[in-house]
């Protein structure tokens, strides 16, 4: 055969990263910011402090951080904080990301955000490629709004909910479960999201990062009791849709909509586990629940080679563990990881 009877080269897929435990690493998200215009009491105390700027990875770095995740087989990447959108420029990197999109190489760019920003950003997230969007909403009464995230503006993120859906993205609402303070907006959250056309999806409050105010074993609630009091109202049946993150769906008949439950505190979804996070300062936490890390800022600034990064980014999915032991009760104090949801991201 002759060189012009061959097939063209086709692009090699890149062999994808895999765990000890057999599991195909191909979702990460990253932080861009560790700040946050919002303080909601579950995530922050209400007078952080923030990471000096300086330990932060530039717009750059981030991109050549997550292009080196993709170019090892990274296929889905969210972008949290943090308050992404507060990050400054923030959109020089989606609009960099979308060319994994255009090639192929990327199937999903998304973020998860408060809203505060997103009338301003979702006509140009949509221009870089992005289709879908998480935003955080866990009530849907200004003041009690107000009280949660303690700086926050309801009308403000429910214009950005209101422009997102314009803009064309998918929305889906997540909320905090939380005891004594949301728990009789279930119902109401539900109808209010799926009748405009959003999956709402409840969250299981998670024992990150030391906070004052309210204890976490106070506001803990368990799924089982947040999809008891909704099945009050509504006829929920099992689906198997899923998005590729944790979360896990019931059809809401009297809607036709759809509610989903993360439960990481009374299910242990790690077995499908596909994850990795990496905050803002390139740190790679092989596991949400879990204290391990690997440094990926020093081999990213190191060498304008990606090599040592990619060895790098190997050597941690090599120790990636079995699963995190995440306990809410009185016999445990304090925190069960001490850093909080907002370095990690959500
Ligand atoms: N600022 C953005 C937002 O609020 O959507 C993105 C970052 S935030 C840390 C991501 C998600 O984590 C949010 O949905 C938030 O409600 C959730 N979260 C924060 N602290 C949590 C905790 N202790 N337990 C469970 N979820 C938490
Ligand atoms: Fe900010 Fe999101 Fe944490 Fe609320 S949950 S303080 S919006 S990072």
């Amino acid at each position: 055969m002759n060189a012009h009877s061959q097939p063209p080269a086709a692009a090699a897929e890149p062999a994808p990263l895999i765990d000890p435990f057999g599991r195909a690493i191909s979702y990460v998200r990253v932080s861009v910011t560790d700040r946050c215009d919002f303080r909601c009491v579950y995530c922050m105390s209400e007078h952080m402090t923030f990471l000096p700027r300086r330990d932060l990875l530039t717009l750059e770095e981030l991109d050549r951080l997550c292009s080196a995740f993709i170019a090892r087989g990274t296929k889905r990447l969210r972008i949290t904080g943090g308050e992404p959108l507060v990050r400054h420029d923030v959109m020089t990197l989606f609009r960099a990301l979308s060319r994994h999109l255009a090639s192929g190489a990327l199937e999903e760019l998304t973020l998860t955000t408060n809203g505060s920003q997103l009338a301003r950003f979702a006509s140009e997230l949509v221009d870089c490629g992005v289709k879908r969007v998480n935003v955080s909403l866990d009530t849907l009464d200004p003041g009690r709004f107000r009280a949660l995230t303690r700086t926050g503006d309801h009308a403000r993120v429910m214009a950005g909910v209101d422009a997102a859906l314009a803009a064309g993205l998918r929305v889906k609402l997540n909320a905090v479960a939380l005891k004594g303070v949301n728990e009789d907006e279930f119902v109401p959250l539900v109808r209010f999201a799926n009748e405009r056309g959003m999956d709402m999806t409840f969250i299981e409050v998670m024992p990150l990062g030391e906070l004052e105010g309210p204890d976490r074993i106070d506001q803990y609630l368990p799924m089982r009791e947040v999809r008891d009091r909704l099945a009050e109202t509504f006829t929920l049946t099992e689906t198997d849709y899923r998005t590729g993150g944790p979360a896990r769906y019931m059809r809401v008949s009297e809607t036709g909509g759809r509610v989903g439950f993360i439960t990481p505190l009374t299910h242990n979804f790690c077995e499908s586990c596909n994850r990795v996070r990496v905050t803002c300062t390139g740190t790679l936490y092989m596991c949400l629940g879990q204290e391990d890390a690997a440094d990926l800022r020093a081999p990213l600034r190191e060498s304008a080679d990606d090599a040592p990064l990619v060895a790098a980014i190997e050597a941690a999915i090599a120790r990636k563990p079995k699963g995190h032991d995440f306990v809410i009760d009185r016999a445990t104090q304090g925190p069960a990881v001490s850093r909080h949801m907002s370095m990690t991201g959500g």
